[in-house]
């Protein structure tokens, strides 16, 4: 078994950019400037923005980090999100899901500039992402295929089976396991609540992409020896040991599942740290445009 060291992997990514961006202030160039709304005070959200943010500063980016309180109502975070999309200063725009109930996220989405639209989730940008067009892929799933890249791990003619087929997991990483690229050329299933016995199509799998968000779901009878194993999955378990009160369970059992696997990511330090690493590329990627 060996480890799909996200945090390797992402490190990276950021050190290039790192250098890219220096390169771009040496010659007086713009540079990637990404904002991000967080509405409300979620724990796990104020934790996946604070990183963003550091993320951005370590690679030489400027951030803006814009706190709305969890009651704004829907149309003064539209307001935001408009005099964001008019400012030309502001190359990425993030707003961190989820969002307090009473606000629609498709609208929110919608509203990005799709040129700024750095997780990737608009609709257009979505479109593009179908027909292999160049675009912003949605953060995560754009993540586990850079951590692919980054391990050489060979793709073409695998079985995937994606596990959850959510618009910003699970459904993108099906579209891009499937595309005509490397790495890629995967023949994809998806699977989700509806999907009868699960462990039958697992065991059919070269690679499994797990990304349902609960705790240890994928058990070591569920696996073909030798399969390569991303778990996307996150989920926060109480636990009295520690100080925060509470750790991190990925989707899969990581003690009973990586000895048979060929290569394996960890949670946390898998599939997270690269989510992060293509947030950072997709907004460098929207600045180099103006540029
Ligand atoms: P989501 O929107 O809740 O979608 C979950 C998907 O899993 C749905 O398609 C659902 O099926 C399916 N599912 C739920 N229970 C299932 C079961 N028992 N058997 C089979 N399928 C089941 O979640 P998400 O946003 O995709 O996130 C999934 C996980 O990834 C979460 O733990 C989340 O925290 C984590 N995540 C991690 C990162 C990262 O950077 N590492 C980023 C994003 C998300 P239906 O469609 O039928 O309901």
């Amino acid at each position: 078994m060996q480890l799909l060291d996200g945090k390797k992997a992402a490190q990276a990514i950021r050190d290039e950019l790192k250098i890219e961006v220096a390169q771009l202030a040496a010659e007086g160039k713009k540079i990637p400037h990404l904002a991000a709304i967080l509405v409300g005070n979620n724990g796990a959200s104020e934790t996946y923005v604070a990183a963003k943010v550091k993320a951005c500063d370590e690679a030489g980016f400027l951030s803006t980090l814009i706190r709305l309180e969890a009651d704004t109502p829907e149309i003064r975070l539209l307001d935001q999100i408009e005099k964001l999309n008019n400012d030309p200063d502001v190359d990425g725009i993030l707003v961190q899901l989820p969002l307090p109930s009473h606000i629609r996220e498709e609208n929110v989405i919608n509203a990005i500039d799709p040129d700024k639209d750095v997780d990737g989730f608009h609709p257009v940008n979505i479109g593009r992402m179908v027909q292999g067009l160049p675009t912003f892929i949605p953060a995560t799933p754009h993540g586990v295929m850079l951590l692919l890249e980054h391990f050489k791990i060979d793709t073409k003619g695998k079985h995937a089976v994606v596990v959850g087929r959510s618009n910003i997991v699970g459904r993108p990483m099906s579209i891009l396991l499937s595309a005509n690229t490397n790495p890629g050329n995967c023949t994809v299933t998806v699977c989700h609540s509806r999907t009868p016995d699960i462990k039958s199509f697992c065991l059919q799998a070269d690679i499994i992409v797990a990304a349902i968000g609960k705790p240890e779901f994928i058990t070591a009878d569920m696996v073909k020896e030798g399969a390569i194993i991303v778990d996307v999955g996150i989920t926060r378990v109480e636990d009295a040991t520690k100080k925060s009160g509470f750790k991190l369970k990925g989707d899969v059992h990581f003690d009973s599942v990586a000895p048979k696997s060929s290569w394996i990511t960890p949670v946390p330090g898998g599939v997270g740290p690269m989510t992060i690493a293509a947030l950072l590329k997709n907004t460098y990627r929207s600045c180099a445009l103006k540029n």
